[in-house]
């Protein structure tokens, strides 16, 4: 194998990879050493439509390998302390508040969820699509949380110019286990994996999560139920506390999942590296995926790399499993693509 360019260029590449190595390592030494974090954002319980009470349904989530579970039920902010008390354990384990703000424009369900709302956050009500999830959007920042919109697919009820539109969001539902939620849209709709390259494109931040949307714990045989255990995102943070994993949710730093795990992903400024936790009987494929949903590169190799040219706009990534297994990995902006900065940009 061949040394890429000439003499000159290797022995520039040499230097950068020593100076990227240098001010990574003094990062490093500056900050505490990062943690993966497993957790469910989106969670009901008896008190909504649930099935199940507070305790039984983090207790589910505790002994299933998770480090965090957001209790959203709708308009209802349940309170997590006293489970914390019985289940919470220091880097183990925590339950946080939530709530879904559940709204409604006419028939369309629009529903965001809160997270850390410091109070119950009524459903603001407004005269657009983008104005209802707005006006909730800002309710929940005002209560200190971080919102997320959920399940755009449902009743086909948001779209990806509907997102576009909206400010002080990061994130959405890539990925919902409720049986109903048309993720991979069909017929003249787009699913969820286009709508997020359309609305990326457009300059806007946004970032991709997996949730359960669990409301039944007790009929796992039922393929109308709305089980745990679907889908849920692993964060990068520096310990298991609620506001350190909501500003790593809302830093990107994190990937979302339906099965697949992954041990690293590293985005220097040349390459994003990506390491996958290989199931023995499992094959794998990597897709970079840029601007308008171009397919940039595609892999079977692992570690999967991907070298940015510096063109792209941005990079994310799709690991797909033999089984239909996925994790998505978030993506990358290049060279301040997007509001630099803000997170949100402004529709163009
Ligand atoms: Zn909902
Ligand atoms: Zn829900």
């Amino acid at each position: 194998m061949g040394l890429p360019g000439s003499r000159r260029t290797w022995s520039r590449a040499v230097l950068l990879a020593a100076l990227i190595a240098g001010a990574m390592r003094a990062h490093a030494q500056a900050s505490p050493a990062l943690k993966w974090y497993k957790g469910n954002t989106h969670t009901h319980t008896l008190n909504s439509d649930g099935d199940t009470a507070p305790d039984e349904v983090a207790r589910w989530y505790r002994e299933h390998g998770y480090h965090f579970l957001v209790l959203t039920d709708h308009n209802f902010l349940t309170s997590v302390d006293a489970l914390n008390a019985l289940m919470g354990a220091d880097e183990q384990f925590v339950i946080l508040p939530g709530e879904e703000v559940t709204d409604r424009l006419g028939d369309s369900p629009l529903h965001i969820n809160g997270l850390l709302v410091e109070r119950l956050v009524p459903p603001q009500g407004g005269t657009s699509v983008s104005d209802v999830i707005q006006r909730d959007v800002d309710a929940i920042r005002a209560a200190n949380g971080v919102p997320h919109l959920n399940h755009p697919n449902f009743a086909w009820a948001v779209t990806a110019e509907d997102i576009k539109r909206v400010r002080n969001d990061k994130l959405f539902e890539i990925f919902n286990g409720h049986p109903l939620v048309n993720n991979n849209g069909g017929g003249d709709r787009p699913g969820l994996e286009e709508m997020w390259d359309d609305i990326l494109s457009s300059g806007k931040r946004l970032y991709g999560i997996a949730v359960d949307d669990a409301h039944h714990f007790k009929r796992p045989w039922d393929p109308t139920a709305s089980k745990p255990g679907q889908g849920w995102v692993v964060v990068r943070a520096s310990r298991l506390d609620g506001r350190e994993l909501v500003s790593a949710l809302e830093r990107g730093d994190f990937y979302a999942s339906t099965g697949v795990e992954l041990e690293d992903i590293q985005a220097t400024p040349q390459r994003l590296t990506i390491r996958i936790r290989e199931d023995r009987w499992s094959k794998y494929r990597v897709r970079f995926i840029g601007k308008n949903g171009r397919v940039l590169r595609e892999v079977t190799t692992n570690p999967a790399t991907y070298d940015f040219t510096g063109n792209e706009g941005y990079v994310r990534a799709l690991v797909l499993e033999s089984n239909g297994k996925r994790a998505w990995v978030q993506p990358v902006f290049l060279d301040g693509y997007g509001a630099a900065g803000s997170g949100d940009a402004r529709p163009r």
